[in-house]
């Protein structure tokens, strides 16, 4: 059933389309990232083939391109120039090939080769050849007509202003990609700015500029390229395939992509796809996916078109660092510190090889900067490598009666007041036995650079903190395995090993016990420089500001938090309790010598970290591996040595695999720190 709200939506999203493509084709000023106008696209094809009746002729899911409104002449194509079918993973190529098979039948001998292209960032040309000699330069357009741009065309010194062959075709129409190299694009950029002209946005938009600049001198000064990628010939010719097609234009003296491939099978397309998802960052020239097409002519022809596509190829896109999504709520999350952080929980989303569904929204400030609303369709990005951020709010498909956000004035999880305090961005739940702070302090506790306990990951912590058997840091020592059993999935070996680890960290030294104290602004380095000067807990608890202050590395804020600390009455208690529980509140006269922290093995190697791993958070985890030498990277890589594996791995293991990169688990990856020889 077609519900108001669903009509509702697509007008908005027709709107949001018809406004970008005018931007981009008409205007060459894109108002949007292509992966955001990819996706809204998909989203509104998705409605319309849910709801085939709000199909209407002019939906921009039914129109190839947009006419350029220029001072060109415009000319009919000889052969319509068609769009490309979009697939953005590799499940959706597999998708195509089911349905291309549908219109055809295969049978068991006949080899089926699929040829793979680089999918080129610039604008399409046709180019028409009579009796040898480039008569007709033309744009895309809108597929039926385009551009007659035929002098600008003749400045592009890759393309052949005449064949070599003594007897050419009477006429021979070529298609390709005019593009800037990105070295180009920069300098045009640089030049346009000493100028105080606008900038292009992208490579794609420099070159549609310039094909479409009045004089032609201007074209020749931009060093356009154009790589040759589709040939028609009269009737009868000998060539059976695109393979054969892009060798002939290649001996006519064409610039063909020379990273081009036949390739025999799903898998080597699947393998080719995966191979360009890094090594294009190489290119010289910019390339946004991979054009998949069926190699055989005689199968091409059998396939057809559909009323935009070839049914023979696909562009396969690669994974975006930006996508659109929908927020369905906004929570609040409180931390350890008691900061609370707008969260705002979306619908799932894949995002540069994962899927999404929680974003940060930092700050009160930041909310009503974005003035963002349940219901809105927002832009979300990876910020640094981990936690994706609302990058904006597209107001133009907001709901209608959507109404504003408005920070909860209390916490949610333990109901007491929230303050700001002065000159801070940060909102605080202030309460110290909040269950939610409680909870944040207990991870940090057992964190590697803290306590070190093993097996206390956010999960545990949560049942004990839920079921009532943990209420401060301290109770933890005194749990016995039997209250453990009582928890979900807790066995007798598990509780027993709990247990251990726990009491183990009572050996830990006083530096880490007072970094897993969690004073504010009191990381592992503080805590080291601390316990060195202040060797108990009475002194450094006594200790004046002027006095905590005068330790080298040690400013006024630290002072102050540390003073502040040692004041509240539940953390004497604390600490008193850990001190009768056996910790080390203080340092011993022959201090055990720490382990130096860099491992052979580690040194210089390259780590990615894929999936939620047990018990470790990434950053802990990345912490870890860049203590002991290692260093951590976003992408997986020929140039990397291992590939840290937790559950709900996304496509970085695939990647890996292929690759050959070592996979470890988290436990795997602790055992070698361990044997740290
Ligand atoms: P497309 O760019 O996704 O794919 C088709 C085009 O790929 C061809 O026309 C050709 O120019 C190019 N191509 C490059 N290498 C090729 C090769 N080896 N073989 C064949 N073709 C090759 O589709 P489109 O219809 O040209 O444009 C639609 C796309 O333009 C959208 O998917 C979007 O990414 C972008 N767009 C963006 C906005 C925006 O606001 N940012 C607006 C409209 C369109």
């Amino acid at each position: 059933m077609v519900t108001p709200e669903i009509q509702q939506r697509v007008v908005q999203l027709r709107q949001q389309l018809h406004k970008a493509n005018y931007a981009y084709y008409v205007l060459d000023k894109p108002i949007m990232e292509d992966s955001i106008y990819d996706q809204l696209y998909r989203e509104l094809q998705d409605i319309e083939s849910q709801h085939p009746s709000l199909i209407i002729p002019d939906s921009p899911t039914q129109r190839v391109g947009d006419k350029p409104a220029s001072q060109f002449i415009s000319v009919p194509h000889n052969i319509p120039l068609y769009s490309l079918e979009n697939a953005f993973n590799l499940d959706e190529l597999k998708k195509w090939q089911e349905r291309w098979k549908r219109h055809y039948t295969v049978s068991n001998d006949e080899k089926i080769d699929y040829v793979c292209e680089l999918k080129i960032d610039g604008s399409a040309l046709a180019l028409t050849y009579e009796n040898g000699l480039l008569t007709r330069g033309v744009t895309r357009g809108d597929g039926k007509t385009g551009e007659d741009i035929t002098q600008n065309v003749r400045t592009i010194r890759s393309i052949p202003l005449k064949f070599p062959l003594d007897n050419p075709p009477i006429i021979v129409e070529i298609r390709g990609e005019a593009f800037l190299p990105l070295d180009e694009f920069d300098r045009l950029n640089l030049e346009r700015k000493k100028a105080e002209e606008s900038l292009f946005a992208n490579p794609r938009n420099a070159a549609a500029g310039t094909l479409r600049q009045l004089d032609p001198k201007v074209v020749s000064k931009r060093r356009l390229q154009f790589f040759a990628y589709t040939l028609h010939l009269p009737q009868n010719n000998p060539l059976n395939s695109q393979w054969e097609s892009l060798e002939w234009l290649k001996n006519q003296g064409f610039f063909v992509n020379p990273h081009r491939q036949l390739c025999p099978s799903l898998k080597a397309v699947a393998d080719y796809f995966r191979h360009w998802e890094t090594a294009r960052h190489d290119l010289p020239y910019m390339t946004d996916g991979v054009v998949v097409k069926l190699n055989s002519y005689r199968l091409q022809e059998q396939l057809g078109f559909t009323q935009k596509f070839p049914r023979w190829a696909i562009a396969l896109k690669y994974p975006a660092e930006e996508a659109p999504t929908r927020v369905k709520e906004i929570i609040v999350n409180v931390g350890r510190t008691g900061a609370v952080t707008p969260m705002a929980i979306m619908e799932p989303v894949h995002l540069g090889g994962t899927i999404v569904q929680r974003a940060t929204l930092h700050n009160r400030d930041r909310l009503a900067e974005l003035d963002i609303r349940v219901g809105d369709t927002v832009i979300i990005r990876k910020a640094g490598e981990i936690i994706p951020e609302v990058l904006r709010v597209l107001p133009e498909l907001r709901p209608p009666n959507s109404e504003p956000y408005e920070m909860p004035s209390h916490c949610p999880e333990c109901d007491s007041v929230l303050v700001r305090p002065m000159g801070e961005a940060v909102t605080r739940c202030v309460n110290s036995s909040c269950p939610a702070i409680l909870r944040g302090s207990l991870v940090h506790w057992a964190s590697r650079d803290a306590l070190d306990i093993r097996g206390l990951g956010e999960k545990i912590v949560i049942l004990l903190v839920n079921n009532g058997l943990v209420k401060s840091i301290a109770d933890l020592y005194y749990l016995t395995p039997e209250n453990l059993m009582v928890l979900d999935r807790m066995g007798q070996k598990s509780a027993d090993n709990l247990i251990t680890a726990i009491a183990n960290s009572k050996q830990q030294p006083w530096s880490r016990v007072l970094y897993g104290l969690g004073i504010r602004y009191v990381g592992s380095v503080t805590a080291k420089l601390l316990t060195d000067n202040f060797p108990t807990v009475e002194q450094l608890s006594q200790a004046s500001i002027a006095s905590l202050a005068s330790v080298y590395g040690v400013g006024e804020e630290i002072a102050q938090s540390v003073f502040d600390w040692f004041k509240i009455t539940e953390n004497i208690t604390l600490v008193q309790r850990l001190e009768d529980a056996g910790l080390q509140l203080k340092t011993l006269s022959s201090p055990v010598e720490e382990k130096p922290s860099t491992s052979k093995q580690f040194l210089g190697k390259t780590f990615v970290i894929t999936g939620t791993l047990p018990t470790l958070k990434r950053s802990e985890a990345k912490a870890l591996i860049e203590k002991s030498g290692g260093k951590v990277t976003g992408s997986v890589s020929g140039k990397t040595d291992y590939l840290l594996v937790g559950e709900e791995a996304g496509s970085k293991l695939e990647k890996a695999q292929s690759l050959g990169v070592k996979l470890l688990s988290e436990q795997e990856l602790l055992n070698l720190i361990e044997s740290n020889d």
